[in-house]
């Protein structure tokens, strides 16, 4: 298989489990954890805090290189083993090859963390259905194809393990900004909360995870709709201004992910704005 040989030099990213570290060794040494959006940003970060905790770790994204090169860090962090994995997760006969050949290489995996995802600025009006069907094909479908695919191999398997889903405070603070983001996220956060109870029986847990704004590439990526392509780089640029300003690290969220694995949270809201968007959304339903 395409395992990733440990590299010797360059400098490894901040770790994120702190005190966290004991009680995440004891539960997922040597547990496999599959992490999609694993190339960049909280996705990567998830990826090398399994893999602090000494888990085997499957790194998927669309981008090759990224995913190898987390599946690198990953070993030198701690994972006894790692291995990079490419597919486009919103490609649903792409997702199940991948089911197929991530169970047939490294088994079933012990948690799957379905996090690839796109950004979408831009009014409601201006949002052409293109961009909604790229928007729900990669945040929508990417996770649906996951939890359907994993979720099947983990019931069929009966020893338990535990799916999180990144949702994002967008799921629950209605917005100008990003009509098709928060909706593609809204869905994330309910189908998560369905599946939930349909796994529980099972022993599986399933969390959402509802970040704010964390200082990653995604804003220098995020389209923003019925605008030209000068003014999209000078939005782009103010966006990622701002996400610098804010400063919230992905290892953050990383650390908020593991925990919910090990305390089974449900939903997540990581930064202070997205809790309180999540206190605001049960206040006043619509605000
Ligand atoms: P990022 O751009 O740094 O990382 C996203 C990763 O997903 C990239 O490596 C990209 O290659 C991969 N990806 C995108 N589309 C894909 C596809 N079709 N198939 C496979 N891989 C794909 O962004 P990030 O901020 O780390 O975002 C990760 C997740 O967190 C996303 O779901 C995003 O919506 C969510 N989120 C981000 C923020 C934030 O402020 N950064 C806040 C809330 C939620």
């Amino acid at each position: 298989t395409g395992a990733v040989r440990a590299g010797a030099s360059g400098r490894l990213p901040p770790t994120a489990l702190g005190k966290l570290l004991p009680a995440a060794r004891e539960r997922f040494g040597g547990q496999l954890v599959l992490v999609t959006g694993a190339a960049s940003g909280i996705g990567k970060a998830i990826a090398l805090a399994f893999a602090e905790a000494g888990a085997r770790v499957v790194a998927v994204d669309r981008d090759a290189e990224g995913a190898a090169g987390t599946a690198e860090l990953s070993l030198r962090i701690g994972a006894p083993e790692a291995w990079p994995e490419t597919v486009d997760v919103s490609d649903g006969p792409a997702m199940e090859a991948l089911a197929a050949r991530t169970l047939d290489r490294y088994g079933v995996p012990d948690v799957v963390v379905n996090n690839a995802g796109i950004g979408l600025a831009g009014s409601f009006l201006d949002t052409t259905p293109e961009d909604w069907k790229q928007v729900l094909d990669v945040n929508l479908w990417g996770v649906i194809h996951g939890c359907r695919l994993y979720g099947r191999q983990l019931v069929e398997r009966g020893e338990g393990g535990h799916i999180v889903n990144t949702a994002s405070a967008a799921a629950f603070l209605p917005s100008r900004a990003l009509p098709a983001y928060s909706t593609s996220k809204a869905a994330v956060l309910m189908l998560s909360e369905c599946l939930r109870a349909e796994l529980a029986p099972h022993g599986i847990g399933v969390s959402a995870i509802c970040p704010g704004l964390v200082n990653t590439a995604i804003t220098g990526s995020a389209r923003h709709a019925g605008v030209s392509d000068k003014e999209q780089e000078r939005r782009r640029a103010k966006s990622a201004r701002l996400y610098r300003l804010r400063n919230y690290p992905p290892e953050k969220v990383a650390r908020a992910v593991v925990k919910a694995v090990l305390r089974d949270t449900a939903v997540v809201p990581v930064t202070s704005e997205a809790r309180g968007a999540r206190l605001l959304s049960r206040l006043s339903p619509g605000a």
